[in-house]
């Protein structure tokens, strides 16, 4: 089940091409996103923990576009039918790529993919290698959605984590530019808590940040999304940002002089939080996630790009490292999973962010009888208190604010399962 094991690329397409022949109870439920990936950035900072690495020798990047265009011709084929729900161009850095490239990329990819009327394209943007002439190819390539990195406006703290600074005019120009050029959203990325950043100083970078014109603003939780420093680093001094509550709070208040305020939107989201005037434009039904409580179908493009199709395989690109040396720069690893996990994923995906499902939900997607199914599945978590039943839904008494701790409880409950005698799926109508 979570073994990683080496997937061939004709089986990967296989199982995209059977993926759209299927039907199962409800498929209209499923979101799909073509996720693009950039394995590189100037330098790498401290705090990060996405899969990308330093650029030593700027501009070399020819035969990373090669490996992502072949893959991305080759995926085209075997989605031919599918409408995405969503675009999305993250790293890494996709502006790292010099223009021309940077056109190439967009141009090439958006070519590939049919997308349905309710998607939003996305480019991550780092505001010191954005620049107009990128901004216009997103555009012309229809990128509605440009999030630009700032992470954080403290000088003391992005010395800590080896994190150039962003030049906040040059960043305001950027912002009015991708607005100038009918960008939908722009959306400015904020994290915390950082080393070395202190309630006023977190006040202070969101005020600043709150001038810079954008639509929206993500504030991304550190320890929720798992990487933490030591405490020591943590602790750096006295006036040390506390827990989410707080920075809840001071984000808050930073933003009151810009008029905006946290989108009810993302209060059901555990990892972050988003403020701002266009939570219609990117909501629970067109935002990019790879792991979902709704079913996802991603298909990742790019080196270290991780692809989720549900009720079949979750892989990831591990690139040429590995590959044969007549291959074409890539190699899969993954593991298959059937309908029945997926079932078992919405419930602990439920759990995760303490969220309750509504049985008719969880029925029109899998056609199981939701108590039944929970009821034979998950007995240890019903008898700690950590799920109850409502009249019509599953409850859940427990969320995770930490992703790693949630990703371990994940798989052990799942190895309880699978080791189990198999008359748990039997009651479930899961065969
Ligand atoms: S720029 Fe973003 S992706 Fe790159 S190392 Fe820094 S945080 Fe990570």
């Amino acid at each position: 089940m979570l073994r990683l094991d080496p997937l061939p690329t004709n089986e990967i397409l296989g199982m995209w091409k059977e993926f759209q022949r299927e039907e199962f109870p409800d498929k209209k439920h499923v979101r799909g996103f073509v996720y693009v990936h950039t394995p590189y950035c100037s330098s790498k900072c401290k705090f990060c923990m996405y899969e990308s690495e330093p650029l030593l020798k700027k501009g070399d990047l020819s035969a990373e576009k090669r490996d992502l265009l072949n893959e991305a011709l080759e995926a085209a084929e075997a989605v031919e039918g599918i409408e995405f729900d969503g675009l999305y161009f993250g790293g890494g850095t996709p502006t790292i790529y010099e223009e021309g490239d940077f056109d190439d990329v967009v141009s090439a990819v958006r070519s590939c993919f049919k997308l349905s009327g309710r998607a939003v394209s996305t480019c991550e943007m780092n505001p010191n290698s954005a620049t107009p002439g990128k901004i216009i190819s997103a555009v012309e390539h229809g990128i509605n959605r440009i999030s630009l990195g700032i992470q954080t406006l403290t000088p003391k703290v992005l010395e800590i984590a080896g994190r150039q600074e962003a030049d906040l005019k040059q960043t305001a120009e950027l912002v009015v530019f991708a607005k100038k050029c009918g960008v939908s959203v722009v959306n400015i990325d904020l994290l915390a808590p950082l080393p070395g950043e202190t309630e006023k100083s977190f006040y202070e970078t969101v005020e600043k940040a709150s001038g810079l014109g954008f639509d929206t603003v993500t504030l991304y939780c550190l320890q929720n999304l798992g990487l933490k420093y030591s405490p020591f680093e943590m602790a750096m001094n006295e006036e040390a940002l506390g827990g989410w509550d707080r920075i809840k709070e001071i984000f808050t208040k930073g933003l009151e002089r810009s008029g905006r305020t946290i989108s009810k939107e993302s209060s059901k989201l555990t990892t972050c939080l988003i403020a701002g005037n266009s939570e219609n434009l990117y909501n629970e039904s067109n935002r990019y996630e790879l792991h979902s409580r709704n079913p996802v179908a991603v298909l990742g493009l790019g080196r270290n790009s991780c692809s989720n199709l549900f009720g079949k395989v979750f892989y990831k690109n591990s690139g040429r490292d590995g590959a044969a040396l007549d291959s074409v720069g890539r190699r899969y690893i993954g593991y298959r999973k059937d309908i029945f996990e997926e079932a078992l994923d919405m419930i602990l995906l439920h759990l995760r962010d303490g969220v309750g499902l509504p049985f008719q939900h969880f029925e029109s997607i899998f056609g199981y009888d939701a108590e039944g199914f929970v009821r034979a599945n998950f007995g240890m978590l019903i008898d700690r208190g950590f799920i109850s039943f409502s009249s019509s839904s599953v409850e859940c008494g427990i969320k995770f604010a930490d992703a790693l701790k949630f990703f371990e409880f994940s798989k052990t409950i799942k190895q309880l399962i699978f080791s189990s005698k198999p008359r748990n799926r039997l009651k479930s109508g899961a065969e």
